[in-house]
């Protein structure tokens, strides 16, 4: 038998009507839907009634490689029952969450692969509170890196100098690392002064977001908690409310009521 499709698809930061139509045809066809824990209801409430959805998402007390390889082998082994298999993850499927090596291995097991893409968390939550990426005088680049340690803080010395340098530094995964960043972009030359934002579950209806100094961003966000998104660099002044001022650092504010 031939062996079915896998298509990894980028499910997007939540809402369906920020989900592709190429993205939707696929988990609308999909006969196995493996999912990850930022892939939203109303996303997969899509697939067909008889697909099976199988959770795919982080494991309490099981290691990040034992659940990958898991989901790797579960992929191919319905992929080679024939089945049309859709890898279902949050935003865009390769940028992070392990969506490359997941493509790689099933190319190497001899199974098709597509990759979907999807709106990423590194653009939709800064847009969708506001806030441009680039602009015109202030900012013609934008990196988007990962606060969590993985091969150890320390030894990512060329990503810390990335982030410095950088006009726009977006941070995914860090938001329980806020003072930790902040105080490593400093030490590396970024301004204390230099405008942050936090966005909290940016898409879902109770999205907040908080905007401070770079210096006071671990401190002004310290009620937020993932899944959220920092964003460091000049543009965060040209957001749609109001620039930086005294009131957005007494507490959060409401993205979802911006205009
Ligand atoms: N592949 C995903 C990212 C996976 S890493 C993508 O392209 O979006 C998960 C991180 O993405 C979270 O820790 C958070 O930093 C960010 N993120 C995901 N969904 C988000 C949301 N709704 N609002 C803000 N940040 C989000």
């Amino acid at each position: 038998m031939r062996p079915g499709l896998v298509s990894l698809v980028g499910a997007g930061p939540g809402p369906l009507d920020l989900l592709t139509l190429r993205a939707l045809r696929a988990i609308e066809d999909a006969e196995v839907l493996l999912y990850d824990r930022l892939v939203s209801e109303e996303v997969l409430s899509r697939a067909a009634a008889g697909a099976l959805k199988l959770y795919a998402g982080m494991d309490r007390g099981r290691s990040a490689a034992a659940r990958h390889a898991r989901v790797v082998a579960a992929m191919i082994g319905h992929a080679r029952l024939g089945r049309r298999v859709v890898r279902l993850k949050g935003g865009d499927p390769v940028v992070f969450g392990r969506g490359g090596e997941e493509a790689e291995a099933l190319a190497l097991a001899g199974i098709p692969v597509e990759l979907i893409p999807g709106v990423s968390a590194c653009i939709a939550a800064p847009e969708l509170a506001g806030i441009p990426l680039t602009y015109r005088g202030m900012s013609a680049s934008f990196g988007v890196f990962t606060g969590r340690r993985g091969r150890g803080m320390e030894e990512d010395a060329a990503m810390w100098r990335a982030a410095a340098g950088v006009e726009t530094a977006i941070f995914l995964m860090g938001v329980e690392r806020l003072a930790e960043i902040a105080a490593r972009l400093q030490r590396l030359g970024r301004p204390a002064d230099d405008p942050a934002a936090v966005i909290e579950r940016a898409g879902a209806p109770g999205a907040r977001c908080v905007v401070a100094r770079l210096d006071d961003i671990a401190s002004a966000a310290r009620e937020l908690a993932p899944p959220a998104t920092l964003i460091v660099g000049p543009v965060v002044s040209r957001r749609l409310t109001a620039p930086i001022g005294v009131s957005d650092l007494e507490g959060p504010c409401s993205c979802s009521s911006w205009p």
